[in-house]
């Protein structure tokens, strides 16, 4: 699965990028004589050397507009024998109710407990079992694993499931856990006119048991073994756009068929192109009998990898904002990411959580890989520099950081585990692998892995061995350091230069971010500008504190020195005085734009480390961006200006230099003869505008009186603007806001006007707006979640500093009551609304004082940084 990317496709605002101990004797018939508390690690090993032959037959008759529903489950295990005779056992099943279970043909008790239902030893048996049980699960808007939207387009009614990482059990009565694979029958029954998707084929029965008038039932063929997690459905009047053979299905609720129609193609097509690339690159086919992808409004995360059925957030796929190549290249990785799950996650499946980034960092890289080789031209390489690793490093250098392996001593601590360590991380460590066993090496490693432990589970360290093997590399050392320590190293470089113009001295040197003493083995490639003899760049392994590197003795004295050319290496690279001072004379003249990105990388690292005023990079930016062509480029140093206005410098500055970023962005949007880099300045237009000149540009461009050339807003950009103008108290916001309400009265303009009327800058709304974030359960999710920068608004922190301890108390519910994501969400909401010292104090002292489960605790120190840093820079700039 993949979080939700681009954030909001904006810029101002942060775009930044996360365990209780249970001690149990395992082995012991009475280990869990009680119903443990959520689903520990421990019952977990315990049920895997029980349990296997698992198959869940489930019939699902599901009643439009109820809040629950019905489900009869025909349950088969076979219990191992063991000298211990015959086990009680525990299945999971929370928030619903069971009103008949049977073992065996054998009533037992109903009751749960603690999110458990016991089945009692004495009516198991070694050999196969059979549980029956008659149940309801909750359907709600949030806050379920099954969820209910309703399309205010059109009244229609759409049901979807999502479990991962731990609620299929608030779904039916489970063994939830990865690595008791299963195989799934589904039976649902719904209103003729709705269509069914699940991760295998379904037809209709005309059974008797078909239901009520106007119901039809839909059997589905039986699944190969899956993950709990991966089991999946999805109900409603959903159509199939662009139905063609040799293409993988694609379905969309019925209210937006049209839309998808122009969108179809290029996502089937670029899917159909995955399949074929991955399954020659893994030496495996296609793992699942079908491939279909479900898009569904709101959905929690970016996509969902079901076995067969990938879930998309339809806002992912369907383009809210004008979109430029970018947008469209990242939603091609987002569609390779699910894809490569099939295989990563879905054949091969991590035993546990705590292996998270087995199966997400590897979705990430190669989803990178692929696009790098279906589409050669685009730079692919680049792009993973300037999506993957910030998070990555911003996230590597905090008190917050933790191991890529992560240990989840409970299920219900899974989703803790979900943030940049796996997603950015991960695959960034991955990068370098491959370049430290070699590109052939590496995928003959991953084809063995995949062979070996297909419809099966896996460890990281079983992937080591497998490209131990395949490389003839003793990889232990590099795994203990990169995947079981946490933090990163900074590589620093000295160097010198004789009067012959030779260079005389190189030595690399390395130190721990957090200061912990570790040490790391980093493949790399070392790059020298020089004046007259071009661009030189050595590849070297580097493992040790300190390292002479004599191979650079004797070269042409160079201009400037990168030691992590090419981004093989992970780890913080700033530049050293000397090349730091050429790249800023002649940034503009890096012909290479993988190189300029870079260069301009290691500046804000800079920017970031208080070691380079934010005014000169903002300087900089206005002084280059007027030539700067690619449009990813461009985009990220304009949101990094736009970062370093509204939290780095002073206001008086902000004063002087918004009006200057302002006219270039309004003047690049009317020019530049590239139509991405219009939709990208019209993006920084409606950042930086705050004069009232710029304001009025804004208006100008909801009215009709000012156009992008060659681009029609969409709805999204112009609710964007009304929110900026809404946050800003322009004084004609509210009107702005009215008659925006009246000419988008869709579904996704309520959501927007949502979103946009939290920004007022008011306590009431304030207050009103924080109450239903904690108590209003009707309220979807994704409201919520695109609502609360603007709540947290930049220039807003004096009247949401009153909300940033409630909202830290809050975190134990919302890490019980949302989905993955959020609460990094609220945290980088909340916190990074604040510039300030107090605000900063506020936090220290919250995390000093409060009764913290220690993945929360990681998630405040995580998010802190920024904040941190923020008063670290306005400070030493002031
Ligand atoms: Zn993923």
């Amino acid at each position: 699965m993949r979080s939700i990317q681009p954030a909001r496709g904006k810029f101002g605002g942060l775009v930044l990028q996360a365990t209780a101990l249970l001690c149990l004797i395992v082995g012991s018939v009475h280990a869990f004589a009680q119903a443990p508390v959520g689903i520990p690690r421990d019952l977990a090993r315990l049920r895997a050397q029980q349990l296997k032959d698992i198959r869940y037959e489930l019939s699902y008759t599901i009643t439009p507009k109820a809040d629950f529903i019905q489900g009869y489950e025909e349950l088969r295990f076979v219990q191992n024998a063991d000298d211990r005779g015959i086990l009680p056992e525990w299945l999971d099943f929370r928030e619903g109710s069971i009103s008949s279970l049977t073992i065996n043909g054998k009533p037992a008790s109903t009751e749960i407990q603690n999110g458990h239902v016991e089945l009692p030893a004495r009516l198991l048996k070694l050999d196969e079992n059979l549980v029956v049980i008659d149940f309801k699960a909750p359907v709600a808007p949030a806050g379920k694993a099954i969820t209910r939207f309703e399309d205010k387009d059109d009244g229609s009614e759409y049901i979807y499931t999502l479990f991962v990482p731990m609620d299929a059990d608030m779904a039916f009565p489970c063994f939830d856990q990865p690595d008791l694979k299963a195989r799934f029958q589904l039976n649902v029954t719904a209103p003729q006119d709705w269509t069914v998707i699940s991760n295998t084929d379904g037809h209709e029965t005309t059974r008797e048991n078909a239901g009520a008038a106007g119901q039809h039932r839909i059997e589905f063929s039986e699944t190969k073994p899956i993950s709990t997690y991966l089991f999946a459905f999805a109900v409603g009047p959903f159509k199939k756009v662009h139905d063609t053979p040799g293409l993988p299905g694609l379905y969309v609720r019925k209210s937006k068929l049209q839309k998808a129609e122009g969108e179809a193609a290029s996502v089937q097509q670029i899917t159909a192109d995955g399949i074929k690339y991955l399954s020659d690159y893994f030496a495996q086919p296609f793992p699942f009998p079908k491939y279909d992808m479900v898009m569904i409004p709101g959905f929690a995360y970016g996509g969902m990898e079901h076995a067969g059925a990938t879930f998309l957030r339809e806002e992912s796929i369907l383009f809210r904002t004008a979109p430029t190549h970018s947008d469209r290249l990242n939603r091609d990785i987002l569609l390779l990411h699910e894809l490569t799950h099939q295989w990563f996650g879905d054949l091969v499946t991590m035993r546990w959580f705590d292996d998270l980034w087995l199966k997400e960092g590897f979705a990430q890289y190669m989803a990178y890989h692929a696009l790098n080789s279906l589409k050669p031209n685009e730079n692919v390489w680049k792009r993973f520099y300037q999506a993957i690793k910030p998070a990555a490093y911003a996230i590597d250098s905090t008190q917050g950081t933790t191991p890529i392996y992560q240990d989840i001593p409970n299920l219900k601590d899974a989703k803790s585990a979900y943030g940049a360590i796996v997603y950015s991380k991960a695959p960034g460590v991955i990068k370098q692998l491959a370049f430290v066993v070699g590109d052939e090496q590496f995928r003959d490693g991953l084809r063995l892995y995949l062979k070996e432990h297909a419809y099966a589970n896996a460890e990281w360290n079983d992937l080591v061995r497998a490209l131990e093997r395949t490389s003839k590399k003793p990889l232990g050392p590099w795994a203990d350091a990169w995947i079981k320590r946490r933090g990163m190293p900074q590589v620093d470089v000295i160097w010198t230069c004789d009067e012959k113009k030779l260079i005389n001295h190189f030595s690399l040197s390395q130190r721990d971010v957090l200061g912990e003493g570790g040490i790391w083995s980093i493949g790399m490639e070392i790059l020298m500008d020089t004046p007259h003899n071009g661009v030189w760049s050595i590849q070297t392994m580097f493992e040790t504190q300190k390292m002479e590197f004599t191979r650079a003795i004797h070269f042409p004295c160079p201009t400037m020195v990168f030691a992590n050319s090419k981004d093989y290496a992970y780890g913080r690279f700033l530049l050293d005085p000397v090349s730091r001072k050429a790249v800023v004379s002649q940034i503009a003249a890096v012909d290479d734009v993988f190189k300029r990105t870079l260069s301009w990388g290691s500046l804000w690292d800079s920017v970031r480390e208080a070691e380079l005023d934010p005014r000169e990079y903002i300087d900089l930016a206005l002084k280059n961006l007027p030539t700067e062509t690619d449009e990813s480029l461009a985009q990220s140093i304009i949101g990094r200006s736009i970062t370093a206005l509204h939290r780095y410098v002073s206001p008086e500055i902000r004063t002087q230099l918004a009006p200057k970023m302002e006219a270039l962005a309004a003047d690049q949007m009317l020019h530049s003869p590239s139509q991405d880099m219009r939709i990208t300045w019209f993006r920084a237009l409606r950042g930086v505008a705050e004069t009232a000149n710029a304001r009025g540009q804004l208006k100008d461009m909801l009215s009709g009186k000012l156009t992008v050339p060659g681009v029609e807003l969409r709805p999204l950009d112009r609710w964007n603007i009304v929110e900026s103008l809404v946050a800003q108290n322009d004084p004609d916001a509210a009107a702005v806001l009215a008659a925006e309400e009246k000419r988008d009265p869709s579904g996704d303009g309520k959501k927007y006007a949502y979103m946009a009327k939290a920004a007022r800058p008011d306590a009431t709304t304030k207050k009103q707006y924080f109450d239903e974030y904690l108590h209003d359960t009707a309220r979807p999710e994704d409201w919520i979640e695109i609502s609360l920068g603007s709540f947290n608004w930049w220039n807003q922190s004096d009247l949401t500093l009153p909300y940033l301890a409630p909202a830290l108390d809050a975190l134990p519910q919302v890490k019980r009551e949302r989905k993955i994501f959020f609460m990094l969400a609220w945290l980088n909401a909340f916190i990074g609304g604040q510039q300030s010292a107090a605000a900063q104090k506020q936090v220290h002292d919250f995390l000093n004082s409060a009764d913290l489960d220690k993945d929360l605790r990681l998630k405040i120190l995580e998010v802190v940084d920024e904040l941190d840093r923020t008063v670290k820079i306005r400070g030493k700039y002031r």
